[in-house]
């Protein structure tokens, strides 16, 4: 006797994930061979990965510190730049709250302000307009991996004398008039290395400055206070139990394990951002004329790194921004909102007394934004049924 076999239902696709890393053998074999070294923590790997990063970057005047996060190197830069209690810090409301959760460790105030919509990054004539006698510096987000004004808000810094930190978390790489972020001429610019992020070290980041005294405070703080670090102690021909504390540092190194995976991850920028460049351009091609606006491009010439593609919905989408997010969900497709932005955030919106009428920029992009998943490990395929979902969802 035969039994009927039901006809299965069809299998799902498989999730697509918002993000994904892309390690290699190469990175796998470089961890590996840390780990049998004997030495795990800030070692010769770090070092080399802060030698290859300055060289990578192509500017001899830079020094390269490396971090066990782009939060921490940011603290550092600010810390070293003298920021305390009584000073205040503009960045803008569109940006993960690392940005701007560092002034308030040091005691400073923030001062947010609007973005650009055009290019989402921080708009000049708003920092220009926030200056107060307290202002000590600026804090840019190349949003998504599209450098933000740099030549006007470095002109803006120069006149009234203030500093500038670049957070370059998005601008792995990216470039302003042709040249990387990161030699642009800021005070300091911070990479970030975190698992999602264009190259990753699993936590990791890099601070680069073209300023020797800078550098030097930053390396002494981001270990204790110490004015020598481990590796220091431990090949020097002086005896190395000998260690002086000059201030009250943190715990910041970036370990000889993460920055194997860096020194690995760093070769492969170019050819992530190429991939990343492709598949923005799929989604520019799949996504015409959806009641959309697309993100914006880099000047030409300039190199946009394409860490996040973020769609905006127009008034005349036929859903909301949380729907067309469930929708996708639904497909297995996962997507993301970058930002929140601060001022709807009740830390930042109670402390500092901010409403949305304040952001109206911010605010509308929250509204109506997506992130599509952009990763090199996706494929054509993966990018064609993004667009497919999305032309269902909106056309
Ligand atoms: C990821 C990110 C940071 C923080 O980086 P960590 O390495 O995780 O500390 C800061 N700013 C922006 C804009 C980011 O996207």
């Amino acid at each position: 006797m035969t039994v009927a076999v039901p006809t299965p239902p069809p299998s799902p696709l498989p999730f697509l994930p918002f993000a994904l890393p892309d390690i290699g053998e190469e990175e796998i074999a470089e961890v590996v061979d840390t780990l049998r070294s004997g030495w795990v923590t800030t070692g010769p790997k770090a070092r080399r990965f802060e030698e290859d990063f300055a060289a990578w970057l192509g500017d001899p005047g830079l020094h390269a510190l490396a971090v066990n996060s782009a939060t921490a190197g940011l603290h550092l830069a600010l810390e070293a730049l003298g920021m305390g209690p009584g000073d205040e810090v503009i960045t803008t409301t569109h940006t993960f709250t690392a940005t701007a959760e560092v002034v308030r460790y040091l005691g400073a105030d923030v001062v947010l302000v609007d973005i650009d919509p055009a290019t989402m990054c921080i708009d000049p004539a708003l920092v220009e307009a926030a200056i107060t006698p307290r202002t000590k510096a600026i804090v840019p987000v190349h949003y998504g991996g599209l450098a933000a004004d740099m030549p006007a808000l470095l002109n803006i810094a120069k006149r009234h004398g203030l500093k500038i930190v670049e957070d370059a978390a998005h601008a792995l790489p990216a470039t302003s008039g042709g040249r990387l972020v990161g030699t642009l001429g800021s005070d300091a610019t911070v990479f970030s290395f975190y698992a999602n992020k264009n190259i990753t070290t699993g936590e990791g980041g890099m601070v680069v400055t073209h300023d020797a005294a800078l550098a030097a405070r930053i390396k002494v703080m981001r270990l204790h206070g110490i004015s020598r670090d481990a590796f220091d102690r431990f090949t020097a021909k002086v005896p190395s139990w000998y260690y002086e504390i000059v201030a009250p540092g943190f715990k910041y190194n970036l370990t000889d394990i993460a920055a194997a995976l860096g020194l690995q991850q760093l070769k492969r920028a170019h050819t992530f951002q190429q991939r990343r460049a492709q598949i923005a351009k799929g989604y520019d091609d799949g996504l015409r004329g959806l009641p959309l606006t697309l993100p914006p491009q880099a000047r030409a010439g300039d190199v946009h790194s394409w860490h996040l593609y973020v769609i905006r919905l127009l008034p005349a989408a036929p859903l909301t921004r949380d729907a067309l997010i469930e929708r996708l969900f639904a497909e297995r497709i996962g997507c993301s909102v970058h930002y929140i932005p601060l001022h709807l955030q009740p830390y930042w919106r109670d402390r500092y007394r901010l409403s949305a009428a304040q952001f109206p920029q911010s605010q509308r992009a929250f509204e109506g934004l997506v992130s599509l998943p952009i990763y090199p490990r996706m494929s054509d395929a993966d990018v064609a049924r993004v667009c497919r979902a999305l032309r269902d969802a909106l056309g």
